[in-house]
């Protein structure tokens, strides 16, 4: 199949764009991507002595550092593969489901309901 010019991508019709054609490569942090993660991984501060593995494997750029210290992860656009927790010897990270997440969110704001109505 001949492949139209790169410059005129935004005119294709969807049967000219080949299979696997990324036009604009780079842009994924501009989009959240993790929202389709069914496993979370959870950062223990007090056991994290930033050696930076997980920065190292994570595939998803999604471990957040400044001045060279870890300080969060980008739930924004983690995917949840666990490399991150896998490569971790130092137990700062740990694994769980994303329901447990909403769960505990649910009853959070339950108990701010609750605290609420008494007040
Ligand atoms: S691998 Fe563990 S100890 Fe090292 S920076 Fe990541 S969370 Fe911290
Ligand atoms: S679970 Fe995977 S994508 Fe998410 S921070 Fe860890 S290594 Fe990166």
């Amino acid at each position: 199949m001949k492949m139209p010019a790169l410059d005129t991508f935004d005119e294709w019709t969807p049967e000219e764009i080949p299979t696997g054609f990324v036009a604009n490569a780079g842009t994924a942090d501009q989009y959240v991507t993790g929202g389709w993660r069914s496993m979370r991984p959870v950062w223990f501060k007090d056991n994290c002595v930033s050696c930076m593995m997980c920065f190292l494997a994570c595939p998803d750029s999604s471990i957040e550092v400044e001045d060279g210290k870890m300080v969060g992860i980008d739930y924004d656009h983690c995917k949840g593969c666990g490399v991150c927790v896998h490569e971790c010897r130092f137990k700062a990270l740990d694994f769980i489901r994303e329901e447990e997440v909403v769960h505990e969110e649910e009853e959070e704001i339950a108990s701010v309901i609750e605290k609420a109505k008494e007040a």
